[in-house]
């Protein structure tokens, strides 16, 4: 393990977004935020996207309900509701590609994450489609950060999932990275090709054990 890339799922949640904002910005961090949409109704919601903008973070669509994942209800329609309807209420951020991540149900990757018609969907949308490899737990685990290395050292590069809802990473975020930066980890906010399933609407990595009904042709 050189590379670290953390990513922020399932806010925004006002008074813990900030937070987070201002302990990447006091380890000079640039990172992701994977929104819920319909969180985003409430207008002070909407209006953290701006300060992870203008703070240079990249902003993704973390579906609209994160209810039911793809691979559990295939139909296109379901699909396209999830994602647009997010999307409609994320907008653009010029300058970054367009970013996606899908429900994974308590961070499992498998079969139920994507089906046929959901990638075909974020493929036509030219959407760039995130996974991950590291799921700490810091939603249920008090102490997510303290086996890290061990539980996911054996990966070159990790793409971590943390969450910027309350009781969750929030608390020891600063001390976490503190050891992986004194530990001369390496934090990207990029992400490898391996997390990559699309990019601009192209398949760069698409495992077939991720989607529910085979892979696209
Ligand atoms: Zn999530």
């Amino acid at each position: 393990m050189k590379r670290v890339t953390l990513s922020f799922d399932n806010g925004p949640t006002p008074g813990i977004t900030e937070g987070v904002l201002e302990v990447l910005a006091r380890y000079g961090l640039l990172s992701t935020f994977f929104v819920i949409g319909q969180r985003l109704e409430a207008p002070r919601n909407a209006a953290l996207l701006q300060a992870m903008s203008a703070a240079g973070h990249w902003i993704g669509n973390h579906t609209w309900s994160h209810s039911v994942a793809f691979g559990d209800r295939q139909d296109a329609a379901y699909a396209r509701e999830e994602i647009d309807r997010a999307q409609a209420l994320i907008g653009e951020f010029p300058g970054q590609e367009k970013l996606f991540r899908p429900y994974g149900n308590y961070g499992l990757l498998g079969r139920h994450l994507f089906s046929r018609s959901a990638l075909s969907y974020l493929r036509e949308q030219g959407y760039t489609t995130i996974s991950w490899t590291a799921v700490p737990g810091d939603w249920y685990r008090p102490d997510w950060d303290r086996d890290f290395e061990t539980r996911f050292g054996d990966q070159d590069w990790p793409v971590v999932v943390l969450h910027d809802i309350e009781n969750a990473c929030l608390a020891r975020l600063p001390d976490f990275i503190a050891r992986l930066q004194d530990r001369g980890f390496d934090l990207r906010q990029g992400f490898p090709e391996s997390v990559v399933v699309t990019r601009k609407g192209r398949f760069v990595t698409l495992s077939g054990a991720l989607v529910a009904d085979g892979p696209p042709t």
